[in-house]
């Protein structure tokens, strides 16, 4: 029999930021389409990693802080050592911090810009020299509605989403002809850690948010696990630099 478009057997990924919220249901999504999960992170993706081989399939734990560039060529070869290939990235990890922009600090916005941005562009660049070398990878960048729109209290974040869209078609443009495809997620409101301050802490936003969504409800991580196993596929392999918005319809109002 042979393996479907959408099949992962055999495949290598890497998901960054993995232990929690959207990265563990992307990291769930590849395994349980056949991959091998590196899940890499500053803290320890235990549970993720457990998941992960209930479903039959190799992980490997990888300890890396992504606030600066100094791991990204040792996540790539201890993924590389452990798990003996490296098919697929997926750049997840990702801070946000909400101030007025009048009163906007630096340091919000360097720790924002060396997370979400900086760490993501040389983690494709380290992963890119291995896929390029074999002729063959998939990356996939989580972006953000705030690709596409301004936001309000979160400059260095919209910055860096904004920047994750620039980059992901920069690089397609560059390695589509080589075999490697670098698109983009962009998630709308996904009910996880990074956005507790509006669907726990309130209850107000949380309903404007509901009542604006054609979807009337926010997203789970689960939810996904469609575009993800897609983007990172034989499905896609004709799709280049493109950001796909998995958002409940908000795009679309
Ligand atoms: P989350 O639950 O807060 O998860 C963020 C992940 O990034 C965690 O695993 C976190 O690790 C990791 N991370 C943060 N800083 C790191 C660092 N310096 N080094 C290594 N790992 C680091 O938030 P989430 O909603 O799942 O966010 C995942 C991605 O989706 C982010 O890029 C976010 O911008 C994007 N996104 C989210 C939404 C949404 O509605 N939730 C919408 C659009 C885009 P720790 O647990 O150690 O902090």
């Amino acid at each position: 029999m042979t393996a479907g478009p959408f099949d992962l057997s055999g495949r290598v990924a890497v998901v960054t930021g993995a232990n929690t919220g959207i990265g563990r249901g992307i990291a769930l999504a590849l395994a349980q389409a056949g991959a091998d999960v590196a899940l890499v992170g500053r803290s320890r993706a235990e549970e993720t990693a457990a998941e992960v081989a209930a479903l039959g399939r190799r992980t490997a734990l990888i300890d890396a802080d992504l606030s600066t560039i100094a791991p990204l060529e040792s996540v790539i070869g201890r993924t590389l050592e452990e798990l003996a290939a490296l098919d697929i990235l997926v750049n997840n990890a990702g801070i946000i911090r909400r101030a007025d922009a009048v009163d906007f600090t630096e340091a919000d916005w360097d720790a924002v810009i060396d997370t979400n941005l900086k760490s993501l562009f040389f983690l494709c660049q380290a992963a890119g020299r291995h896929m390029l070398a074999q002729g063959r990878g998939k990356i996939v960048n989580i972006a953000s509605l705030l690709s596409f729109q301004g936001g309000i209290r979160v400059p260095s974040y919209t910055a860096s989403k904004s920047g994750v869209a620039g980059l992901t078609r920069l690089l397609a443009n560059e390695w589509a002809g080589r075999g490697v495809n670098v698109n983009a997620i962009a998630p709308g409101y996904f009910r996880t850690e990074l956005t507790s301050p509006i669907w726990r802490d309130d209850p107000a936003r949380s309903a404007e948010i509901i009542g604006r969504l054609p979807a009337g409800r926010w997203g789970e991580p689960s939810d996904l696990a469609g575009a993800t196993v897609f983007l990172a596929s034989a499905a896609s392999d004709y799709v280049h630099g493109i950001v796909l918005p998995v958002d409940g319809g908000w795009l679309a109002r």
